[in-house]
């Protein structure tokens, strides 16, 4: 038999030892604790629930209620408790991270075009005018579209000139050019028409130097039509430069060498610093070289998916860094893609 009186006595003092200890409680991992202290199974008011079978049945409702009301008492204590302590937390951090609106913001730095960029829009613009489109192909590309399809097989000496760099899969290089987007838009387009440029990066594995880097940028232009031919190709391009340059801009034709087309010529604009008298950026010559171009070879015209005995169709392709040089006066080509913020900032 249990001491029934005793064990309704035990209940108050129970209540406010548990209380006692509660005040104390300051943190989350406190009042954890305190709750497994005093509401867990092995707590005193708990275990008052335990012995209650043993207690004869008439003194069992009294001795339940008190039980009942203790627990309850601190039930509603510990959430009580809970609620102080956070607001006391949240007071804190109020007080120990003040945010000053007054303060002024902190500017943020503004990036801005790189100088090539600007050409290259500027390149854009003016062929946009002229009813091309601008058509982005992959610089990762396969031996076959960089080289093959372009009239370039293996051994073909053309490949010495264009020493590029090969990834670890067999056949699949960084592009030398931007002519295998010729074959990518012919593909996707034929038999339409075509009137595009197709811009972006290029690599070469070449030797370093202020004329040349390891990267440039190309743009190449592509017409497909029927009855497209050379005159069509010189009246392009000279209007090209004189967008570009101005009205008085003059140009030169040269008969040139390019596996992808044919015939081919090479374009000189007149030195658009010494307006043809000779300097140092034209090497006293008057004139500046500034893109390859011709007549799409038949087999190139076939390879996109075109019959060469119904179309025809010219290319040329031009270096937009060459240009940023001239527009800026740039000593050295590595500057562009050098990555040098002192360089950068200045356009
Ligand atoms: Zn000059």
């Amino acid at each position: 038999m249990t001491d029934e009186p005793k064990l309704l006595e035990s209940l108050d003092p129970i209540q406010e030892k548990a209380l006692a200890e509660l005040e104390a409680v300051q943190d989350e991992t406190g009042l954890s604790a305190w709750r497994t202290a005093h509401l867990g199974k092995n707590s005193a008011v708990m275990q008052v629930f335990g012995q209650l079978p043993q207690v004869p049945k008439e003194l069992r409702p009294q001795l339940g209620q008190k039980a009942n009301r203790v627990k309850q008492a601190l039930e509603a204590a510990l959430a009580q408790r809970a609620q102080a302590l956070q607001e006391m937390a949240l007071q804190r951090s109020l007080q120990g991270e003040r945010l000053d609106v007054t303060l002024p913001g902190r500017p943020r730095g503004r990036g801005r075009l790189h100088p090539n960029t600007l050409t290259m829009r500027e390149i854009y613009r003016v062929f946009g005018e002229m009813g091309f489109q601008v058509y982005r192909t992959r610089e990762v590309e396969t031996d076959e579209y960089n080289f093959e399809l372009l009239n370039i097989p293996q051994h073909h000496p053309a490949r010495d000139l264009w020493d590029t760099f090969h990834t670890t899969t067999p056949g699949v290089l960084l592009r030398t050019h931007t002519s295998p987007g010729q074959i990518h838009v012919m593909r996707q387009y034929a038999p339409q028409p075509l009137r595009v440029v197709l811009p972006g990066m290029c690599y070469r594995y070449e030797q370093v130097s202020t004329r040349k880097d390891i990267q440039f940028t190309q743009v190449e232009g592509l017409v497909v039509d029927q009855d497209v031919t050379l005159a069509d190709l010189k009246g392009t391009l000279n209007e090209f430069y004189r967008r570009l340059f101005g009205r008085q801009v003059r140009t030169r034709f040269r008969a040139s060498y390019f596996p992808f087309t044919e015939p081919s010529g090479e374009m000189d604009v007149e030195c658009v610093l010494c307006n043809g008298a000779g300097c140092a950026m034209c090497s006293g010559t008057g004139w500046l070289e500034l893109l390859g171009c011709g007549m799409v070879h038949p087999t190139v015209l076939q390879n996109g998916g075109y019959d060469p005995e119904k179309f025809s169709g010219f290319a040329f392709g031009m270096g937009p860094e060459r240009t940023t040089i001239l527009r800026y006066r740039i000593q050295d080509i590595r500057d562009l893609w050098g990555n040098d913020l002192r360089f950068l900032e200045q356009f």
